[in-house]
């Protein structure tokens, strides 16, 4: 048994079933909501009316913090989940469930009773205004969802029984699906942790899978990162290899075994956009490109983390004139990523025609390799794998790079390129591909769990 926390939006029927979850695991009931009332002697609509929301939120975030480590099933407010750190307490040991509820339900529910004023709206149109602006807060807060609409709260905690006993992997699933990961290609004691989690008998059924999919992707160093995450946050996943050159059966691996999350990387990050249920419209539509699918109550949404890590390390040079070498899936994130820091962008490519589409879908202007002469950038990109092969040479000649630019080679291993190198000896900022994988893997992070990881603890724990 573990730590039950109940998470949803108001009147999804957290005290409720709460209280009924706790009566038949014989652990204590915490309401959150009530705790926070007792710590300041007022209601909580009587902390809105008089001292606002960030008041409230102090006072939410110390209770939560100070809650018992030890077993208890706990409620908590709509709210809480828009907190990293929040999440971060609560997710540790824990097992999270989202209870979920349509908006009709949730209106019929909440009119009967005293509400705080969040948005000033009426009653329907804040509910339909706050679900949507936590809808990813709770997806990410999501070990496991269940649906209250339809349900009466005896029903409901039955099937958060069922799920506590028994995980959300179907028995039927496990052994057939433990063949897909018998390639060969992943590491010995990862397959031997894997086996575990998927045997008929797990030694701990809330166990849940993540993992990168791509083809090859064995030689990724992803899973050892998150796996030392989990470790670090206390959180039940294993993160796996789910290597295989089929994309559709990647993903119906994956709802097979209710996956919570995978990573996506080379050759499926537009291939996997027709597959899955949503996308994210504000980058992931844009670049054309996902890399990463979240799986919440039943839907499959894609997002791209790939711009942020571009984007952040060049944070303070808005308005530069930049040259972007490439024009393929990491250079369409690049492009996205300078553009949104209003940079002047010229896009070189070996196929100067790819290097023209990208360039018009981004508004920026374009040429072939050779035309880097004609630029005179401040800034530089490497959006090509040239350094990633022994042997390779730099995209660049060395008397192309001076004091004052900044180079950024977003390829990774090896650390140091032949572009780096150079780049260095010629006094430029240089900027390595290690610094966009960290700065994704953190946003990565923070989509799936809700929790903000210091870049420099991913930095500690790459392997
Ligand atoms: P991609 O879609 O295959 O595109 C590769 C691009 O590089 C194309 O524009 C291609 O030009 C060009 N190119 C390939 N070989 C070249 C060569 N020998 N000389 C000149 N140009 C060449 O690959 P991608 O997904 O964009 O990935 C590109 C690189 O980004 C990879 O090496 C990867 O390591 C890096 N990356 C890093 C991170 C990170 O977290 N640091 C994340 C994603 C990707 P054509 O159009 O002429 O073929």
């Amino acid at each position: 048994m573990k730590r039950i926390v109940f998470c949803g939006f108001r009147g999804t029927g957290k005290t409720e079933i709460g209280k009924i979850v706790a009566a038949r695991t014989a652990l204590p009931f915490i309401d959150t909501d009530v705790l926070i009332e007792q710590q300041t002697g007022r209601s909580i609509p009587d902390i809105f009316h008089e001292d606002g929301e960030e008041r409230f939120r102090e006072e939410e975030q110390k209770v939560i913090a100070g809650l018992p480590k030890s077993n208890a099933v706990i409620s908590t407010g709509g709210g809480v989940v828009t907190d990293p750190v929040n999440m971060e307490h609560l997710r540790r040991d824990s097992v999270i469930i989202v209870l979920h509820a349509g908006i009709d339900t949730i209106e019929a529910r909440l009119s009967r009773k005293p509400r705080p004023p969040l948005t000033g709206l009426p009653l329907r149109e804040e509910v339909a205004e706050m679900m949507e602006r936590r809808q990813q807060h709770y997806q990410a807060a999501a070990d496991f969802c269940i649906e209250t609409s339809e349900t009466t709260p005896e029903a409901a905690a039955a099937a958060v029984m069922g799920l506590l006993s028994h995980g959300s992997i179907p028995e039927k699933n496990r052994a057939p699906c433990i063949s897909f990961f018998r390639s060969g290609r992943i590491p010995q004691k990862c397959m031997e942790r894997l086996e575990k989690v998927l045997s008929d008998n797990p030694p701990d059924p809330l166990t849940r899978l993540m993992g990168v999919a791509g083809y090859p992707c064995a030689h990724s160093k992803g899973p050892f990162l998150f796996n030392a995450l989990f470790a670090e946050y206390g959180l039940d996943y294993h993160y796996t290899w789910f290597d295989d050159p089929r994309p559709d059966k990647i993903l119906s691996m994956a709802r097979h075994l209710d996956v919570k999350g995978l990573s996506v990387t080379i050759p499926f990050k537009q291939e996997i956009i027709p597959l899955i249920d949503e996308i994210d419209e504000h980058a992931a539509q844009q670049i054309g490109a996902v890399n990463t699918v979240i799986f919440s109550c039943g839907t499959a949404r894609g997002y791209n983390t790939d711009w942020i890590g571009v984007r952040k390390p060049l944070a303070g040079l808005k308005g530069s004139k930049a040259v972007l070498l490439g024009a393929g899936g990491a250079a369409a994130g690049a492009a996205f990523a300078l553009t949104d820091l209003d940079m002047d962008v010229t896009i070189l490519n070996r196929t100067p025609e790819k290097a023209k589409e990208l360039a018009e879908q981004f508004g920026c202007r374009w040429g072939g390799l050779p035309d880097f002469d004609t630029v005179r950038p401040d800034v530089v990109v490497n959006a090509t794998p040239l350094g990633m092969k022994p042997g390779d040479t730099s995209p660049l000649r060395d008397d192309q790079l001076h004091r004052g630019m900044t180079v950024f080679d977003l390829v990774y291993t090896p650390p140091v390129t032949p572009l780096i190198k150079a780049a260095r000896k010629a006094g430029c900022t240089i900027i390595t591909g290690t610094e966009m994988f960290i700065g994704q893997a953190k946003e990565q992070f923070s989509l799936f769990f809700g929790i903000d990881v210091p870049a420099e603890k991913i930095r500690k724990l790459l392997p």
